[in-house]
């Protein structure tokens, strides 16, 4: 049962104090309090968990702290819907929002290589208008003997040159709690001249000590990765893992199934998850086009395969794009095989727009139908 209190409640206010003392007497019932900050408004929510069957919704609303009460049914207590659309959904991050309708792209190096090449990709996003990037710098490699990323030895420079070069936002995959503390010491000594949203890899999805250790801290967004070989529910319980422990900032991202039958893709793209991941959980959908398809193989046509999955996301209304760009890819470190040009970039946003737009006409489309 989740219980929703007034707005902006006052803890030590006697109408909370007589709230709490009641939840927290009922027995069998255990309570867990977890906390939104939304733009204008700070939101409490107290999560009954155990035996609730038999609890009285009416004498739990007429509590003097509570506002509203919502019986649950379904999984993902904190980031569900629960067909209750009052509830907000995404959130504000460093001036970038983020939520079920709204479309943010990430275009970026997968791994953090030279500084030159690092400048030459955020140059390339700012004469493009693009805020945000991802820049790996802690990378989780099949093979012991391939390069592990420079880990924070860039940081510095990553985010000096973030700052000059406008970006508001960098996705930056975390393997270990560690990284976390480096991320933030780094960001402090530069002056915080930009943002974070630690990103949690798919061989990490079910890492639930890492996932608690993200979720403990609310400062920064975690973008997760769905598993590559577990189902839809398990990763969606992981990001649950982030929610309970107290950050609900998440972006869930679809990046692809390990398959062999998704060959000669790298993974068995998944984009057609978008709506269910949105009817599910209230969570912003990102889709990686890049780690999904693996090559710049190109269709008859004449338009590469990472384009056409990612019209394929768009199109189903996915809300982050994370994809790699190199600016020589034969000398990247990580992943060249699969990265775009920087010269690409003016054509792969126009191409997105082309299917944000369809996209946006088949909502009104679905609107006038309704
Ligand atoms: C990445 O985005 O750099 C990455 C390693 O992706 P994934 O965890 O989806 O393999
Ligand atoms: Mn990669």
């Amino acid at each position: 049962m989740l219980v929703i209190l007034h707005p902006n409640i006052d803890e030590n206010s006697a109408a909370f104090q007589t709230t709490w003392t009641h939840l927290e007497n009922l027995p069998r019932i255990r309570i867990q309090k977890h906390e939104v900050q939304g733009r204008q408004q700070k939101l409490t929510e107290i999560y009954l968990i155990g035996d609730t069957k038999r609890l009285s919704l009416e004498a739990i609303a007429a509590l003097p702290a509570v506002e509203r009460v919502v019986r649950i049914s379904e999984e993902y207590r904190i980031l569900g819907r629960h067909q209750d659309e009052q509830r907000a959904i995404g959130f504000d991050y460093n001036g970038i929002h983020f939520d079920q309708d709204t479309l943010v792209i990430f275009a970026g190096l997968c791994a953090v290589d030279t500084k030159e090449h690092v400048e030459a990709m955020l140059r390339a996003l700012r004469e493009n208008g693009q805020t945000c990037t991802r820049m790996g710098a802690y990378k989780p490699r099949t093979n012991p003997y391939s390069f592990q990323g420079h880990g924070k030895g860039c940081l510095p420079y990553v985010f000096e040159l973030a700052g000059k070069y406008g970006i508001k936002v960098i996705a930056i995959e975390v393997t270990h709690e560690n990284h976390l503390e480096e991320i933030d010491q780094c960001l402090a000594q530069a002056g915080e001249p930009t943002g974070v949203m630690m990103q949690i890899g798919t061989r990490n999805t079910q890492n639930f000590e890492l996932l608690k250790a993200i979720g403990r801290q609310k400062k920064y967004p975690v973008l997760l990765k769905r598993g590559f070989g577990i189902s839809l529910a398990e990763s969606l319980n992981a990001a649950e893992y982030l929610a309970s422990e107290g950050n609900s900032n998440v972006v869930f991202c679809l990046r692809g199934m390990k398959n062999s039958f998704a060959e000669p893709h790298r993974n068995m793209v998944d984009f057609s998850h978008v709506p269910v991941v949105k009817r599910l959980t209230r969570m912003p959908v990102c889709i990686d086009p890049s780690h999904s398809v693996g090559s710049r193989d190109r269709a008859p046509d004449g338009i590469l395969d990472i384009f056409h999955t990612t019209a394929q996301g768009v199109i189903a209304g996915a809300n982050m794009i994370l994809v790699d760009f190199h600016p020589e890819p034969a000398k990247a470190l990580v992943d060249g095989p699969q990265a775009l040009l920087l010269e690409e970039l003016p054509l792969f946003l126009a191409d997105i727009d082309i299917a944000r737009q369809a996209y946006l006409q088949r909502l009104q489309l679905s609107k006038k139908g309704a």
